[in-house]
């Protein structure tokens, strides 16, 4: 099969809402007025972002829904992605079950697919994406303010549960590793609620690299602190299982999560609790945002804890270099 045969068969389909997809040398998407472009790319490289026993279906969400992350983390609504692959062979099984993953994801947001680019290498997989968002709302990292509330969605930790059982440190009956390697492989992208607490939130990230990083940057962007309480996060019952140095590591360092985490003013919290509802999507309120910078953190006796966690940077971390 060649380049031209693959993209045919596995990656053009016709558009719905842009003006022009794949097939031509740029795709051509309509922006309604008094909207603005969110856009964001991720690169996946294999061996570093995920595993080599990760099933393509599953290696097609994960690209795509690490993307829709990003737009919800801003508020924006999905509207179109480029898909950027490096293979190092046309494989049909593959790319079948890769492109059904994604497609899956994608249709389920109504985000479609309208260019990319594909090359012969070591696999690497680049999706940019396009969302919009009504100028002025987006939702960003700067906007947290002291009395602010600190939630984040659904539950943390078990990305990190199963990449320490894939390392070999922990060991989980079969049942509950694939519970918990589902959260690794199928993030679910938190695109309602995204959209749900514009208006409402004050600033926004996804958890991608370690709660208490990602924090970080939202308290660094809008110059304040803030105190957490560790035993509020909330995490799975497989995770609440483990030693409790293993349940703050995965949920304060884990990585891998794609929650959203936000910061709300106490006068919301009736707000917020819509948003969650309507989105389907549990929240938690897990801190408070205070003037004093940096990050203070507490335990379920109100103990302050030593700040002993690391998240993750590509440069720093030897583990996963
Ligand atoms: P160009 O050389 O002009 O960049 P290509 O020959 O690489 O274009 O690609 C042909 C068409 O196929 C373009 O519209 C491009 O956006 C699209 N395309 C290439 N690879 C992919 C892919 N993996 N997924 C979706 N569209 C793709
Ligand atoms: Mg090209």
């Amino acid at each position: 099969m060649g380049e031209f045969d693959l993209i045919a068969r596995y990656f053009t389909r016709p558009v719905q809402r842009a003006a022009l997809g794949v097939g031509d040398d740029c795709a051509l998407l309509r922006i309604e007025p008094g909207m603005q472009l969110a856009t964001s790319a991720d690169l996946l490289i294999e061996g570093r972002h995920f595993l080599s026993t990760v099933a393509p279906d599953r290696l097609g969400h994960k690209a795509l829904a690490v993307n829709l992350s990003d737009l919800a983390a801003c508020g924006a609504r999905p509207l179109a992605f480029t898909l950027s692959l490096a293979l190092p062979q046309a494989e049909a099984a593959w790319l079948e079950g890769f492109s059904r993953g994604l497609f899956t994801l994608a249709d389920a947001h109504g985000c479609e697919l309208v260019g990319g680019d594909t090359t012969r290498g070591p696999l690497a997989i680049n999706v940019s994406i396009f969302g919009e968002v009504p100028a002025g709302q987006a939702l960003l990292r700067n906007g947290a303010r002291p009395g602010d509330d600190v939630y984040v969605s659904g539950r943390l930790g078990d990305a990190r549960l199963a990449l320490e059982v894939f390392r070999g440190m922990v060991s989980l009956p079969g049942e509950d590793f694939d519970r918990v390697r589902l959260a690794m492989e199928c993030p679910q992208p938190r695109v309602a609620l995204g959209l749900a607490l514009r208006g409402v939130a004050h600033a926004a990230i996804d958890l991608s690299d370690g709660l208490l990083g990602d924090l970080g940057h939202v308290l660094q962007r809008s110059g304040c602190g803030a105190r957490l309480d560790v035993d509020a996060v909330p995490r799975s019952d497989d995770l609440a299982a483990q030693p409790l140095a293993l349940q703050r590591l995965c949920t304060l360092a884990g990585g891998d999560d794609y929650e959203l985490l936000f910061t709300a003013p106490a006068a919301k919290r009736e707000a917020v609790a819509r948003a969650a509802r309507a989105a389907g999507v549990p929240v938690t309120r897990i801190g408070q945002v205070e003037p004093e910078p940096g990050l203070r953190l507490v335990d379920a006796s109100g103990q302050a804890l030593p700040n002993t966690w690391s998240s993750f940077d590509h440069f720093l971390d030897p583990s996963r270099s």
